[in-house]
């Protein structure tokens, strides 16, 4: 029997992940991997130890920024990066693995975090309604390799 690629574990990983979300509107998440090893994982969220929008807010959700995503809660990107730095791991040239493309304020960090590669399922953009990716084009544009990947691959996961 084939052996599942690496990039089809880690993805499926990141989707699983996604589900630990307490975000009511969009559940994301992240897989951070270097060399075949996984650094770091994270999903949406407020910071831990501060709120669970779902269960403090049932009914309406928690309050939304200007563009309507969660005012409280740091992106599954922002949560994975966070934490291997917070425990001293080396990201550099690290692969981000991620449910939904990141957008423009995780693109800055992660390029700022010389995370090599980035390799999404979903695109921000079209979840959005925005005409174009910022993230993708900001993190191509300096040099990050961005793919996305192909979601027939994990066709058993979303039946
Ligand atoms: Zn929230
Ligand atoms: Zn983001």
């Amino acid at each position: 029997m084939a052996k599942p690629e690496f990039d089809d574990i880690y993805m499926e990983l990141a989707v699983n992940i996604a589900k630990r979300s307490h975000c009511i509107k969009a559940q994301v998440g992240a897989v951070l991997a270097r060399d075949t090893r996984i650094i770091s994982i994270g999903y949406n969220g407020p910071p831990s130890g501060t709120h669970n929008c779902d269960e403090e807010f049932p009914e309406h959700g928690c309050a939304r920024d200007s563009k309507g995503s969660c005012s409280l809660a740091l992106h599954a990107e922002q949560n994975a990066i966070l934490f291997a730095a917070k425990n001293g791991s080396q990201v550099d040239g690290a692969t981000l693995y991620v449910t939904l493309s990141p957008c423009i304020a995780c693109a800055r960090i992660i390029f700022s975090m010389k995370i090599s590669k980035v390799v999404f399922l979903d695109s921000y953009a079209q979840y959005k309604g925005l005409v174009a990716d910022e993230g993708v084009e900001f993190l191509r544009k300096f040099g990050v390799e961005v793919i996305q990947y192909d979601k027939n691959r994990l066709s058993h996961l979303f039946k």
